[in-house]
């Protein structure tokens, strides 16, 4: 997913390819999904076959990407990367499938996108490696069988629940990826420190990890700010107090929360008098996509019992009023 305006103002915020672990012992936390691949991986391939079908699933940020880079890593093939997104007709797809080579990982970020038309290809290239292309119509119609080397699709996706049950079905793992707790961010904000050659005192990278939103590529963006921050105003060393600051800068609170984070809450709490209130009112009223606030906004937002989704709508929660330290009603 774009990181949209999420995105702290690092100089590249998703550059961050010298800090994407390369094999899963690098990997902080997920330990139970770890675990489960190594089985399933050691065994593929003593069994000299490709690995099963994988389906991630979770909120932006927290490794989808890096598994489908780090698993063909450890099973010794290659990767080839696709979006959804970019796959609207079947003639998009066919070139991966035909480049995959045996063993080989094809991921999908964003299968959700991927329009029904060319999901259906993909379910024989997974089910027998094979694709039926119907050229022409009418009695005319032919059908070409292209045979596919035995690969592994790797499918990741933020919204789960608009899978198709035929496509879901077919990956034979399917691991959802959770928040990160503030000590595993804060292992990834030293280990990077390290990767960034930039010192960070233990409190600091505390601080960092605390304001991180449970999600590593925030870690790495805040860490990356802070850096630029220390090496201007600092002499290149990030205290408690500059990891404060330059986070406060950049409007970053102490729950983590950005301005759009705060600009949705003030949205609901303001506007909407607390709610309840339809998502589509919201994200017009922001001028922001209703994908990107349910995609990247509302699950930290939610998990943080900040805000309510309801039958009737979103609602904010007492804890909601209370960080924007707006007035519940019944207080008033
Ligand atoms: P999106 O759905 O937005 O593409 P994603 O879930 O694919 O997000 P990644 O791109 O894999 O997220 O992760 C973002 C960055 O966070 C990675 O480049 C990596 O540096 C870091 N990261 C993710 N997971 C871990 C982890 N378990 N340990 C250490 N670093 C991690």
């Amino acid at each position: 997913t774009t990181p949209g305006i999420l995105a702290s103002p690092a100089p590249n915020n998703d550059g961050d390819g010298k800090l994407r672990p390369r094999r899963l012992d690098e990997m902080v936390g997920q330990r139970d999904v770890i675990e489960r691949l190594k089985i399933a991986i050691d065994a593929a391939t003593r069994r000299r076959e490709p690995l099963g079908h994988i389906l991630f699933d979770g909120p932006p940020g927290l490794g989808k990407t890096t598994f489908a880079t780090v698993i063909p890593a450890e099973m010794g093939t290659t990767v080839e990367m696709a979006n959804g997104a970019g796959l609207s007709a079947p003639k998009d797809l066919l070139p991966y499938l035909t480049n995959v080579s045996e063993g080989s990982v094809l991921f999908i970020d964003e299968i959700h996108r991927v329009p029904k038309a060319v999901e259906e290809y993909l379910y024989t290239a997974m089910e027998d490696f094979r694709i039926d292309i119907v050229l022409g119509d009418g009695v005319n119609a032919r059908t070409l069988n292209f045979e596919l080397k035995p690969f592994t699709l790797i499918g990741a996706t933020t919204r789960a629940g608009m899978l198709s049950a035929p496509l879901r079905d077919r990956f034979m793992i399917r691991e959802h990826l959770g928040w990160y707790t503030n000590d595993q961010l804060k292992e990834i904000v030293m280990r990077n420190s390290r990767k960034l050659d930039i010192p960070v005192d233990d409190d600091a990278a505390t601080e960092i990890a605390r304001r991180s939103r449970s999600t590593p590529r925030l870690a790495n963006n805040r860490l990356h700010w802070v850096r630029d921050y220390a090496q201007i105003k600092a002499n290149g060393k990030v205290t408690l107090d500059v990891a404060r600051n330059s986070l406060d800068m950049i409007g970053i609170d102490v729950l983590g929360l950005d301005k759009q984070d705060r600009n949705y809450l003030d949205t609901l709490l303001r506007v909407f008098a607390g709610g309840p209130a339809g998502l589509e009112a919201i994200a017009h009223t922001m001028n922001v996509s209703s994908d990107t606030l349910e995609d990247e906004v509302e699950p930290f937002l939610l998990r943080s019992e900040l805000m309510v989704r309801t039958r009737r709508g979103r609602m904010a929660t007492a804890k909601g009023y209370e960080h924007m330290k707006v007035k519940p009603p019944d207080a008033a």
